[in-house]
């Protein structure tokens, strides 16, 4: 017998998890199915064990670049990587716990299992079948790895998190997000690390003043940075360590290669052609703005949707949006895709918003754009010998000076940058910025004193 829901989300991510609990909340009766563990991808192999592990990289530098020009005698005697990933693994056992409760006191029926269309109403789970007026798909993606001899010696971000042993020498490829977080955070801990990007940088679709910062600090502290370095294979060796040879006939010998070079969408499995759902060539589903696929009463959130912004606030949002406008009473509720604030977790932090210089001379003509700049050494580091840049960019546009992007690369960018988003989503211009009384001695005065 089919069981009845008004709406049923397939997939207790990110986006699954706030459309269902926002759902109930306005009264529907909802269904949320999940194939592994509940948070998906930012609370078990994403966002929240990377952070962890961030912190983890945080107090090693600490300890190991600052603490003794603020005179403390510190000697490390041993680092146990287990203990990490072992308190790692219990704050997000304890997150499992209060999803479940929030889930349950929203009154949201949990299915384990993994979910595949039978029809545009339609969702079959471990044999049992449910219908919906309302289907959300928000099964997320995974990691990519490339097609090339002995790929499939590396592992993957999601590997990464397995690891129970630090590996000692370490190479990770790709030149986005996941490669500079994962690798910044090896070397910090201690593993040999080199990081190989295919062009000139990594992170090379942020602005310039981004990623050349980003490249000094790795020429200075590490990890190792080789760009223009493309993969051809790697083989295996007779004791376990694995070479990595380059398109340039370079070789680098290694005990475990990390593959960081995209993802790709959850959706090949699913039953999609027993609807009318449409996909592009890269199997991304198509929807028209307001989360609606091609098929009436399919929706779809997050990492899955074409031309999306993989992030877990904004899947997030968009879910959250889908539920009052399909279910609250904010029939004109929808997801803004433009000026998103965003933080790359490097070391030092990036936070970045808007339009780089280059998209907005672009856009603009180099004639209507005005860039404002600070650079300076950050003051926590300033006293120390590895003294750390800190850069900033206001780009702004028009008579008016609208400020269109706002960049950072510094200590403390990752917590800066939320509060000015606000300003940037409100239109602020560079005289609201100037208008704003500093807060003194901090990294963030820099962007409301700029000249
Ligand atoms: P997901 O969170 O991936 O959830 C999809 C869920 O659907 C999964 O639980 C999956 O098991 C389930 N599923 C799939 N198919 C089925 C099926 N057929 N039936 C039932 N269930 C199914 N974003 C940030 O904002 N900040 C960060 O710091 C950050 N760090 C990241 C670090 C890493 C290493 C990675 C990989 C990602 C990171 N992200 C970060 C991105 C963020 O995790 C994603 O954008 C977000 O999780 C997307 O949410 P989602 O709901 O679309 O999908
Ligand atoms: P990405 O798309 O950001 O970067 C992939 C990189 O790999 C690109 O630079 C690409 O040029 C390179 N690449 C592709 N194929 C390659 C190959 N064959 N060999 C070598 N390099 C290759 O993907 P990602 O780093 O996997 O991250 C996915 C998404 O997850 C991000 O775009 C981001 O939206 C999200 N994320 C966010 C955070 C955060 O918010 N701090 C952290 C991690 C991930």
């Amino acid at each position: 017998m089919t069981q009845h829901f008004d709406y049923i989300c397939l997939g207790a991510g990110s986006g699954g998890i706030a459309s269902a609990n926002r759902a109930a909340m306005r009264g529907a009766k909802v269904l949320l199915i999940e194939a592994k563990q509940l948070g998906g991808t930012c609370v078990n192999v994403g966002c929240v064990p990377k952070k962890v592990m961030w912190y983890g990289a945080h107090i090693a530098e600490a300890m190991k670049l600052y603490a003794a020009d603020y005179g403390f005698d510190v000697s490390i005697k041993h680092f146990d990587w287990n203990t990490l990933v072992q308190s790692r693994e219990a704050y997000i056992d304890r997150i499992h716990g209060s999803y479940e409760r929030g889930l349950a006191s929203n009154k949201v029926t949990l299915v384990q299992g993994y979910g595949k269309f039978v029809d545009n109403h339609t969702i079959e789970v471990n044999g049992e079948l449910y219908s919906a007026d309302h289907i959300l798909i928000a099964t997320g993606g995974q990691p990519t790895i490339p097609e090339i001899p002995g790929a499939e010696y590396g592992i993957d971000s999601d590997g990464f998190f397995a690891l129970r042993q630090q590996p000692k020498r370490v190479a990770v490829v790709g030149a986005g997000y996941i490669a500079v977080e994962i690798a910044g955070v090896l070397h910090a801990l201690g593993s040999d690390t080199h990081l190989f990007v295919r062009k000139h940088a990594p992170l090379r679709n942020f602005d310039p003043m981004l990623y050349e910062t980003l490249m000094e600090a790795m020429a200075a502290d590490g990890p190792t940075l080789h760009t223009e370095s493309i993969p051809k294979s790697i083989t295996k060796n007779s004791d376990d360590s694995l070479t990595l040879s380059l398109e340039n006939g370079e070789q680098y010998q290694v005990d475990c290669l990390i593959w960081a070079i995209g993802r790709h969408p959850n959706t090949a499995n699913l039953g999609l052609e027993h609807t009318v759902v449409e996909r592009d060539a890269h199997g991304y589903i198509i929807t028209d703005g307001w989360q609606n696929t091609s098929a009436k009463g399919i929706y779809c959130v997050g990492d899955i949707m074409a031309g999306g912004v993989e992030l877990t606030p904004v899947a997030v949002k968009a879910g959250r949006l889908l539920s009052e406008r399909l279910f609250g009473a904010m029939p004109q509720a929808k997801m803004d895709y433009e000026n998103i604030p965003t933080v790359v977790f490097s070391h030092p932090p990036i936070g970045t918003m808007g339009l780089s210089e280059p998209d907005a001379k672009a856009r603009f003509g180099e004639d209507n754009v005005k860039v404002y700049t600070s650079s300076f050494t950050a003051m926590y580091t300033a006293v120390t010998s590895h003294r750390q840049p800190c850069k900033m960019k206001l780009v702004c546009v028009g008579p008016e000076q609208k400020v269109v992007g706002i960049h950072g690369i510094g200590f403390g960018m990752d917590e800066i940058l939320q509060g000015f988003g606000v300003a940037i989503k409100m239109g602020a211009t560079k005289a609201d910025f100037d208008a704003v009384v500093a807060i003194h001695p901090t990294g963030g005065e820099e962007f409301v004193t700029m000249r």
